[in-house]
């Protein structure tokens, strides 16, 4: 049910959607006051949009863990004004953006949703319009109780709605720019908005929203590959306080068994590394147990990733790390689906 009397804070980060074509045809932002300019149909909804911006937008390349807290702190100081969040961020790390962000705003009881578009708002075919439109649409559906049917972060995009950290960019031109591999989509925009409502993530009952702003970024990410040596390997041993490497290995979670390998790995773990094993894969799953060299990794104390995607691990490791918890606890945590990151 759409609700007219609802109201949704826009907020613009930065990214393709927001720029418009200068003289030369040349990109440039555009002043976001201006938005109703480029997409005149804003003003056929019957509920409120409010706009706000940051001061200098940013091409999503730029984004970090602090421009991630000012969305938070954005989110929090506008929640109880607000029926829903649209987000429009560049898509290069919107993945990246939306995985932070379901593990930042706990509890969250209102929808959250990036979008952005391939190309530019002011661009005649641009995608923008739609993936905007229908965003906000979606903020502002309620239940028949009339309470938001979205309760977690979103990406929306090319008519479909994800959950955040189970997205990933798959490309670079073409307008379908995300994919959720491991976890069915939300919703589907075609002449209705079809939704899994038995999909959506809830907040616990009685619980009210909590925001989070420490992260810890002393994450790695480490691809192997055949011909990787151990040089290039071993150069993650020395980062100064590095808490955690996501190693992104073969299908099931597989990776080389020669000994200088498995040696490296073992003095991370001494050191006291979190060795998080995701694979490499789009869709599937790491099961260590499948073959030897993944058993190995394992007796070594590598832990499993399971379904979870490159950019929800690096954002889950630098939350847990940031709540200040204790190596045990993390291991504990992350066996466990704290927002649907994972399949359990
Ligand atoms: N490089 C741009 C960004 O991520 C691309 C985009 O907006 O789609 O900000």
């Amino acid at each position: 049910m759409l609700d007219h009397n609802a109201s949704v804070l826009l907020i613009y980060t930065g990214g393709t959607i927001g720029m418009v074509e200068d003289a030369e045809g040349a990109l440039m932002p555009f002043d976001f006051n201006a938005l109703q300019e480029f997409v005149p149909e804003l003003k056929r909804f019957q509920f409120t949009i409010d706009t706000i911006q940051f001061e200098n937008p940013v091409d999503s390349s730029d984004m970090n863990p602090d421009k991630w807290a000012k969305l938070v702190w954005i989110i929090e100081d506008n929640y109880a004004g607000y029926d829903g969040f649209v987000i429009l961020h560049g898509t290069d790390t919107m993945a990246y953006s939306a995985s932070a962000l379901s593990f930042m705003l706990e509890n969250l009881d209102k929808p959250v949703i990036l979008t952005g578009s391939q190309l530019p708002i002011g661009k005649i075919r641009t995608d923008g319009k739609e993936n905007l439109l229908t965003a906000l649409e979606i903020a502002v559906e309620k239940t028949p109780e009339g309470t938001p049917l979205v309760t977690e972060v979103c990406i929306f995009f090319q008519n479909l709605l994800m959950r955040g950290n189970r997205t990933t960019k798959i490309n670079a031109d073409n307008f379908k720019a995300f994919n959720s591999f491991n976890f069915p989509v939300l919703a589907e925009a075609g002449t209705q908005i079809r939704y899994r409502h038995d999909l959506m993530h809830r907040p616990l009952r009685g619980s009210t929203p909590k925001f989070h702003y420490a992260l810890d970024p002393k994450v790695a990410i480490v691809k192997i590959f055949p011909g990787m040596s151990a040089e290039v390997l071993k150069a993650n041993s020395t980062i100064p306080h590095l808490k955690a490497i996501v190693l992104e290995t073969y299908g099931a979670g597989d990776a080389p068994r020669e000994q200088w390998f498995l040696d490296i790995v073992e003095e991370w773990i001494k050191q006291g590394i979190v060795v998080l094993n995701v694979t490499q894969c789009a869709s599937g799953s790491v099961d260590m147990s499948r073959y030897q060299a993944g058993k190995r990794l394992q007796e070594l104390g590598v832990l499993s990733g399971y379904d979870i995607t490159t950019e929800a691990a690096v954002a889950k490791l630098m939350f847990l790390f940031g709540l200040g918890l204790t190596r045990g606890e993390i291991k504990i945590a992350l066996k466990m689906s704290i927002v649907g990151e994972i399949t359990v």
